[in-house]
């Protein structure tokens, strides 16, 4: 058995709020942004220096569908991010509300301006490391910062932080990855200046177009056959999604330093590959960044009054107390580099897709974890199994359920009522008055 010690210590209270968000990425900035211009109180952590997660201190090089091909889907704080990379002109590769390349300081910078205008108080280089519940109310969060411990007492609480750290530390059940404990592999993404987008573009070929010959070559330490590629993010600059860092537990710092190792080593096996085969447009590429946090796919899903499944997704389900919809193809990368887990990934990433217009309805319940008055999550971490996790779990998803969370904050902060017992009908009618597309509310 580990020693353990009994750790005890006064710390100060510095914020009593409405409503406190653990976590800055595109569910924790969405969510704020819904409950700060309602009015309310709002208190944000985030570990990292900056907002926007994955997409900004993991590199992530782009978004993922923000429509169905016929709606913008994402209305609301996706409609006004997509529409504020658009005035910078930053926006590449926008096809029709498909992938929507990342340029990441003007993603910063719109989210730190966004942020600001809210009137929502937040605070960076700040990690949440407890949290005080009982009897299904959370009490504090505890947070770690350069000053020091504080405490943060708010009357609902948003847990943004990807892995549900907030809501698995109070105690709400989870699951972890599938039924082995297995989790979609990590990715350390890079940034590359100098690359002649307009050779790439002349030379239309996927990127892992040669990869079995850089096998046979001995270019790469493991065979793996999913290559996502290198995705325009600037005039001259690729964002990469490349590498894989199989067997990662997103919620381990030992299993994330392994993996940010071995990540900063395989990536120039992708630098070698690029300049092998595609030697128009690398010729004078050269890699200026890899990601500060390692990009994780999957970790807990919190369990929530419904969990949203396979069959809603087959169904194009609709609900009564539905929130948004969504549309992105089910993505649940290979768990391992074998040929047969390629193979059940591109199966299942050509069968589970819809055509376009087509949808399914994102219902509240899954916002709320099971046997909590006061707690919400939102964006990669909510309440689904691992199909619809392998979904929703992109950006513009994020920003739906965040959202959704932050308004329902809102209203059971003034209301002082459960989350549970927030009015489907309010909540719906305040969204659509903040933008959100909900077709059948
Ligand atoms: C490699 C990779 C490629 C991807 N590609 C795409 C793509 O092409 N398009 C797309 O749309 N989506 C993509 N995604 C998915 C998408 O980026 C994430 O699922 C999405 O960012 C999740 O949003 P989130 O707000 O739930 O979590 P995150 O983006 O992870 O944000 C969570 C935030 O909380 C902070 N945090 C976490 N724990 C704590 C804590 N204890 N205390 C304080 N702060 C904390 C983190 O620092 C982070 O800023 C990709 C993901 C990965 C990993």
């Amino acid at each position: 058995m580990t020693a353990e010690i009994h750790f005890n210590r006064r710390i100060p209270i510095r914020h009593n709020v409405d409503v406190f968000i653990a976590g800055g990425g595109p569910a924790g900035v969405a969510a704020a942004l819904a409950a700060a211009r309602s009015g309310v109180s709002v208190f944000l952590i985030e570990g990292q220096g900056c907002f926007g997660g994955m997409g900004t201190s993991g590199l992530i090089p782009a978004f993922m569908r923000f429509g169905d091909g016929i709606h913008f889907l994402a209305e609301g704080v996706g409609r006004e991010i997509y529409e504020g990379l658009k005035q910078e002109a930053t926006l590449y590769d926008d096809r029709v509300h498909d992938v929507v390349g990342i340029d990441v300081e003007a993603l910063k910078r719109l989210y730190d301006l966004l942020m600001e205008q809210s009137g929502a108080q937040f605070s960076f280089f700040t990690q949440l490391v407890g949290v005080e519940a009982a009897n299904g109310v959370v009490k504090t969060a505890v947070c770690a910062a350069k000053s020091g411990l504080f405490a943060v007492e708010a009357r609902v609480f948003i847990d943004a932080t990807g892995d549900g750290d907030l809501a698995a530390w109070a105690g709400a059940p989870y699951e972890k990855g599938d039924e082995q404990g297995r989790m979609m592999p990590g990715t350390l993404c890079g940034l590359w200046a100098n690359f002649d987008w307009e050779k790439r573009n002349a030379q239309p070929i996927p990127d892992d177009h040669y990869l079995e010959q850089a096998f046979e070559e001995g270019i790469f330490s493991i065979p793996d056959r999913h290559l996502p590629g290198m995705f325009r993010t600037g005039k001259d600059t690729a964002g990469g999604n490349l590498l894989h860092t199989f067997g990662v537990d997103g919620t381990d710092e030992r299993s994330l330093t392994e993996a940010m190792l071995w990540g900063r080593k395989v990536i120039l096996e992708y630098e070698t590959y690029y300049r092998r085969y595609f030697p128009d447009a690398f010729a004078e590429a050269h890699m200026v960044a890899t990601g500060a946090v390692l990009g994780i796919r999957e970790s807990r899903r919190i369990l929530g009054d419904y969990v949203l499944n396979l069959q809603d997704f087959l169904a194009k389900a609709v609900f009564a107390d539905e929130i948004g919809r969504y549309c992105y193809p089910v993505d649940i990368h290979p768990l391992t580099s074998d040929a047969q887990e390629y193979e059940r990934f591109s199966e299942e990433y050509a069968r589970l897709r819809y055509q376009p217009g087509d949808s399914y309805g994102i219902p509240y319940r899954i916002l709320t974890p099971r046997g909590f008055d006061n707690l919400l999550t939102a964006g990669r971490c909510v309440s689904a199994d691992r199909i619809i996790q392998g979904s929703l779990r992109v950006m513009p998803g994020c920003y739906l359920t965040g959202q959704a969370a932050g308004m329902a904050a809102a209203i059971a902060a003034g209301r002082d009522c459960a989350v549970s017992a927030v009015p489907v009908k309010e909540l719906q009618h305040k969204l659509i008055e903040f933008g959100a597309y909900l077709p059948n509310a």
